[in-house]
């Protein structure tokens, strides 16, 4: 999700298909906004599929791309979070695959789901084009905190990861192959997304993210598959991780000085571009500091 005009439509396009490791691969965003990275990853007898692309059409095209990868294997579907690029797809998956997520996921998809279709609809044409017919399904399997998924001679990893990004983050873990799936709660080449819009969503914990980045830094993985941006090594979840403390302690020490409002978000916004010059989605810093401001004690 944005919060700046649209420059691509948010199409998921099946190109620059990527092997990451033995029976793995991942449908790259090419760094299209509202487009997630998407994985398929088969075991002997079952392929799971994660993140849906934004609305039916998109996942249509995924579903056909992972039945074809599949050769009459099984099919799961999960998805890290309810916003729409990553699950306003799944009903395209109905009655083709078993849908698994974590149950804080399942209830945003509940809650939450039909107010961001209408919020979505909102950010421009090429967006309500993809969002025309969506339809929010109820997932087949909800697990609380954590499920192991057997897909024949692999075992994937899904954990539920407790309120960051969003209230029901889950990340995919592939542990035979060092993989994992972060959805928004790491981006590459980018600012974290708060989807910071009080008084309608103010799930956004940055607090409880950091907290999340450094759980996910002690896991060691291989290789990172974020949600937006280019498949990664371990250090985007120590950078992420980095970017976050700072964005907190300089919104902190500023709040603490009584500043006004424009002004911490002036400087502290400044201060993140001049750190990292080359990532996009700039107007993240603002949401964070707002997210921040509100989580100081
Ligand atoms: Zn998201």
């Amino acid at each position: 999700m944005s919060s700046e005009p649209l420059t691509h439509d948010p199409v998921v396009e099946i190109t620059q298909v990527r092997d990451v490791a033995r029976d793995l691969v991942v449908i790259p965003n090419r760094g299209v906004e509202l487009v997630p990275n998407i994985g398929v990853i088969g075991g002997d007898h079952s392929v799971l599929v994660v993140e849906t692309g934004m609305g039916p059409r998109n996942a249509e095209k995924v579903l056909a791309f992972a039945t074809e990868y599949a050769k009459g294997r099984r099919l799961y579907l999960s998805t890290t979070h309810f916003h729409p690029e990553h699950a306003f797809g799944a009903q395209a998956f109905t009655g083709e695959a078993t849908y698994v997520v974590n149950r804080a996921q399942a209830a945003d998809l509940a809650d939450k789901g039909p107010g961001y279709l209408q919020m979505f609809r909102g950010l421009g044409t090429s967006v309500a084009g993809q969002l025309e017919g969506v339809e929010l399904v109820t997932p087949d399997v909800v697990y609380d905190d954590a499920y192991e998924l057997d897909l024949g001679g692999r075992v994937v990893r899904l954990r539920a990861m407790g309120r960051a990004h969003s209230k029901g983050d889950q990340v995919v873990t592939v542990p035979d192959a060092g993989v994992l799936f972060t959805g928004d709660l790491v981006e590459a080449g980018q600012f974290s997304i708060f989807p910071w819009f009080p008084p309608y969503d103010v799930d956004v914990s940055g607090l409880r993210w950091i907290e999340v980045m450094r759980r996910l830094v002690a896991t060691g993985p291989d290789v990172v598959v974020p949600g937006h941006g280019d498949i990664s090594g371990a250090q985007v979840l120590a950078d992420v991780r980095d970017y976050l403390e700072l964005l907190r302690d300089e919104t902190w020490v500023r709040r603490d000085s009584a500043m006004p409002m424009e002004t911490i978000v002036a400087e502290v916004k400044a201060l993140m571009i001049e750190r990292h010059p080359k990532w996009a989605g700039r107007d993240w810093i603002e949401k964070g500091v707002g997210c921040l401001c509100a989580e100081h004690a």
